[in-house]
């Protein structure tokens, strides 16, 4: 990349060009930068912080551990961060986040305010063409994908959304300014990780709280406290094996399972360790309380069995307790939420469940919401129907590989990746926790840095070796696909409608999306590839 005389040429290539600056892309940019590569980072937000800066809904709140959902790259950054509470609201996430970039300098390095429009290859200078809507157009040779998996609003198929006259808000790209609910009449549609953190809050301060459930998540109790200053100081001691033991785990995170089937085990046994995955504020530690719970529907039946006892121990209204637990996908299948008082919401006079299963949602109308039993009126409604999970932002880069291909015609039928880092016909192109790699399952802060350092390898490995590109081969790609859906197969998880199977935006193909071999066993897999000179990836000149 240099002139003649040493210094860059402006006008060659940029090394790199990174989308997104939410923590992978951020992480991708402390890489670069100590890297001494030419590069730009674009972010479509005004500041860092990814989904950290876009989903400030009341109650937004992170349910892996703070300790763990945190950069392990520099010691010196976890020893001096202070988290408050066992799971760090939406806020602190964004403060810390804001924090890194500017402990890091690392501000300097992005492009805020700007949207990435095309990213198009030209195979004859073999580099990326990127394109923004600021008029940016930059040549790069290596693309780094880092605009996460739940960035893109679901627009909900709901017939009148223009026509309501009161204020509508989505969860998903919450107001800065802090809607005020005193007083007023709210209606709530869906009932995901987001539905559920915020309706106690919402109905804290409304007049009255309509909840509209189509699908009932589940939901544990979060048990969120301020995290104890021994705590922290006996967790900081022993930062360096926490952080290992993550990297090896199954879910990135220092949640331990068990060896032993639920199905073998007395009614007793299984109640007691229930019981303290209850207590524990953790659907991971309910997740592998036994070797079963995801792979055997009887075994999973056990726990939802015990979960539908405690929802109805908690309503007061046995009606509403057996909608919120009419669950007829296995736990575990789709995101599981923690919440904090979600059932003991429905208690309060002022709080109305509508099970849209039964009575389902016909329009928004200038007054509210009408249902097939009637209308409901509202002034304000807010919108948790989520995202167009993992490929949305990803199509809507506008990326084309060689030959002009779109990645939304590559993709049709689903994603196709090698590793989930690369799709061939898309060379030089590396996507940071997308489809088919551990990312939503797991601890997406260790996915990140799990995925960025590898990039950052391979990209000293193609500069050490003389190498242009860099492109997944077909065959091993084909290979990686059947065992990604062989592996989601063995599991309940592909049975349930949700984001993970892209079920829930209509006219996408049904995909199971994530890998779910296991965080360590992958990061083993990827750095074997790495190790052994890229198999699978054809490199050239
Ligand atoms: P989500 O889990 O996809 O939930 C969307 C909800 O909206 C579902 O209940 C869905 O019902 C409902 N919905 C969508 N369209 C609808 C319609 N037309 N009519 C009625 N209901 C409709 O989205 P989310 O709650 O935003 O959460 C997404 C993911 O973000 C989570 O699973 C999690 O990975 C992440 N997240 C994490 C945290 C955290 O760390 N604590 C917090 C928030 C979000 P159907 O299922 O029937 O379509």
């Amino acid at each position: 990349m240099s002139a003649p005389d040493g210094s860059a040429d402006p006008q060659s290539p940029l090394d790199v060009v990174v989308i997104g600056a939410g923590f992978g892309g951020l992480y991708a940019t402390y890489r670069l930068a100590a890297s001494g590569r030419r590069f730009r980072v674009f972010e479509k937000a005004p500041d860092v912080g990814g989904t950290w800066f876009y989903n400030r809904y009341p109650g937004a709140r992170c349910d892996v551990d703070s300790l763990q959902y945190s950069y392990s790259f520099s010691d010196d950054l976890q020893q001096e961060w202070e988290w408050t509470e066992r799971f760090a609201g939406q806020p602190e996430i964004l403060r810390y986040i804001r924090h890194v970039a500017q402990r890091f300098d690392l501000y300097r390095h992005i492009s805020f305010d700007t949207r990435v429009t095309s990213v198009v290859w030209d195979d004859a200078a073999r580099c990326w063409e990127v394109s923004t809507d600021r008029g940016d157009t930059v040549r790069a040779t290596w693309v780094v994908t880092a605009v996460g998996c739940l960035s893109t609003p679901k627009e909900p198929e709901i017939d009148g959304l223009a026509d309501f006259a009161g204020e509508s808000y989505y969860t998903n790209s919450w107001p800065h300014d802090e809607p005020d609910f005193r007083g007023k009449r709210v209606g709530v549609i869906g009932t995901g990780s987001s539905g559920i953190q915020s309706i106690p809050l919402i109905a804290e301060t409304a007049a009255e709280v309509t909840v509209y459930q189509r699908t009932p998540a589940y939901t544990m109790p979060a048990m969120n406290r301020p995290l104890e200053p021994d705590e922290v100081v006996a967790h900081k001691a022993q930062y360096a094996q926490h952080r290992a033991q993550e990297r090896g785990s199954r879910s990135g995170t220092l949640v331990v399972g068990h060896t032993d089937p639920a199905l073998a085990a007395s009614d007793q046994e299984r109640r007691r360790r229930f019981e303290e995955c209850w207590r524990a504020g953790s659907f991971g530690c309910a997740l592998v309380s036994f070797s079963d719970i995801v792979t055997h529907r009887d075994a999973n039946d056990h726990l939802v069995d015990f979960l539908q006892e405690k929802v109805h121990a908690i309503v007061e209204d046995q009606e509403v307790a057996s909608a919120l637990a009419s669950w007829e996908y296995p736990f575990g299948s789709r995101r599981v939420c923690l919440d904090t008082d979600y059932y003991a919401t429905f208690n309060a006079p002022h709080v109305h469940l509508v099970d849209v299963k039964r009575d389902p949602i016909i329009a928004v109308t200038p007054g509210g919401v009408r249902t097939q039993s009637g209308e409901r009126a509202h002034d304000v409604i807010v919108y948790a129907t989520g995202f167009d999970a993992f490929t949305g932002t990803l199509f809507r880069l506008g990326i084309r590989g060689r030959d002009g291909v779109r990645l939304a015609d590559a993709w049709a039928d689903g994603p196709r990746t090698y590793l989930g880092l690369q799709t061939a016909g898309f060379p030089n192109l590396f996507v940071v926790v997308g489809p088919q790699s551990p990312s939503l399952v797991v601890n997406v802060v260790r996915a990140i840095e799990q995925h960025v350092d590898w990039i950052m390898d391979a990209l000293d490995h193609a500069d050490a070796h003389g190498i242009g590109v860099v492109e997944a081969d077909p065959a091993a790609q084909d290979d990686w696909v059947d065992h990604v859906a062989e592996v989601g197969h063995a599991t309940l998880y592909p049975v349930a409608d949700s984001y993970m199977t892209n079920a829930n935006i209509p006219g996408k193909p049904r995909v199971f999306m994530p890998y779910l071999g296991g965080f360590g066993a992958y990061g083993e897999r990827i750095a074997q590839v790495a190790a052994q000179g890229y198999p699978g990836f054809v490199l050239s000149a």
